[in-house]
């Protein structure tokens, strides 16, 4: 069994089944391209799912790795590393962090960050102040806490006793949010655009309210930037394109490249909650992903680039209207920079994952968010020519797919 070929057949016979993958295996990325076991050529428009920010094997971050794999790997944290602490200072230098916590996936730095808040809060004003507001729908991450938070029952169900102590809001609705928050609210936790449930932008007057009743109440407020951070929308962070600032951020997904690794960003004061025992993880701030992420938030942190996103945007936007207007599949575009969500039209709701196939087909990948959505959440260095490569083909697998529902 062991010399026999790896095959997408020999995924059922060895791993837990919790996730489906397609039948193609991937050997080789190159920029905005991979290529699978036969050779053959796909576009890719879904970055590892928001990950691969600067596509695959860039020369920068293959070097970056190459060279810290070649000096040092691991020593815990009972060792400081010049990776760590350099991509730290940096992070502080570009965002209105003052201290960093680095965890290895999203649903850790934000674990990180609800441990943080209720801990501030117990710090400040005791045990009573301790609940914590969320909205629906939203995702932010796998773990008992991360998913109770989240709230999506899918993801809690069977799972319970779950943590308690976590009000759900309706997104963008500054009414009922008002109406949740109390002097007992210890943290409010949000995406800016929510990410696996839609993509949806929060409303500036949303964010404002948002953060001016945490303000009034003394909550802290996390934005989860796991997803729309890194340079995704344009921006550094999504919160300098919104001008609102939170007092917790999580990232993740595009920080390293493609590279496990998180940060939690907060500030001095809050930030002393977490004193030395109080917290921890084994690999968080490892040198290798410190090092990846380094390079990788060099390049990304370019005004140049993230004007690039911007202008990918309008390319992404002018050819996936000129593809609805052919067809009529979209009930609505959205999105902000490369973080672009296509709404399917009525007679094609609930059947996102037969877009994605038949793409898939034609040789694209692209994601859904929902049954309702295709979310494209490609490199951000993706050149011009690709994108058109790749909404050609996305035209001819939506024709594919009308005609074999017709
Ligand atoms: C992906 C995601 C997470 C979870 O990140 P993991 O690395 O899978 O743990 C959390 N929040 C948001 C907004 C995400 O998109």
């Amino acid at each position: 069994m062991s010399n026999s070929p790896i095959t997408r057949a020999l995924f059922d016979e060895v791993m837990v089944p919790s996730y489906a993958p397609a039948a193609i295996i991937p050997v080789r990325g190159e920029g905005s391209r991979l290529w699978d076991q036969d050779g053959r050529e796909y576009i890719d428009f879904a970055g590892g799912i928001a990950v691969n920010v600067l596509g695959h094997a860039h020369p920068k971050l293959v070097a970056a790795l190459t060279e810290q794999a070649h000096k040092l790997w691991h020593v815990s944290n009972m060792l400081a590393n010049e990776p760590a602490l350099d991509l730290a200072r940096r992070l502080c230098e570009l965002t209105f962090a003052q201290r960093v916590f680095f965890a290895n996936s999203g649903a850790e730095a934000n674990e990180a960050a609800l441990k943080l808040a209720r801990k501030f809060a117990f710090d400040h004003a005791g045990p009573e102040k301790r609940e914590i507001i969320s909205f629906t729908p939203s995702f932010h991450g796998r773990t008992l806490f991360t998913v109770s938070v989240g709230g999506h029952p899918k993801y809690t169900e069977g799972f319970g006793p779950l943590p308690p102590g976590i009000t759900h809001v309706p997104f963008n609705d500054i009414a009922a949010f008002k109406h949740a928050i109390s002097e007992r609210t210890c943290a409010v936790i949000l995406e800016p655009i929510l990410g696996e449930s839609g993509v949806i932008s929060a409303t500036p007057e949303f964010l404002r309210e948002v953060r001016e009743q945490c303000n009034q109440h003394q909550a802290l407020l996390i934005f989860d930037e796991v997803q729309c951070g890194n340079g995704r929308t344009g921006h550094l962070y999504a919160y300098m394109g919104y001008g609102v600032t939170p007092d917790i951020l999580t990232t993740a997904k595009g920080l390293g490249g493609g590279f496990p690794i998180s940060a939690m960003l907060t500030t001095a004061a809050i930030a002393a909650s977490l004193g030395a025992g109080s917290h921890g993880t084994t690999y968080g701030g490892n040198p290798l992903g410190c090092a990846v992420a380094g390079a990788a938030l060099d390049l990304i942190s370019d005004p140049e680039l993230l004007a690039g996103v911007h202008h990918k945007h309008t390319v992404f936007m002018t050819g996936l209207r000129r593809i609805n207007q052919q067809f009529g599949v979209f009930r609505e575009l959205r999105g902000q920079g490369l973080l672009i969500g296509c709404e399917l039209a009525e007679p094609w709701r609930e059947r996102s994952r037969d877009f994605l196939k038949a793409a898939l087909e034609e040789g694209l990948l692209v994601l859904v968010a929902g049954p309702d959505v295709i979310r494209l959440a490609p490199s951000l260095i993706i050149p011009d020519e690709l994108i058109e490569q790749g909404l050609a083909r996305l035209e001819r697998a939506i024709a594919q797919t009308l005609s074999t529902a017709a």
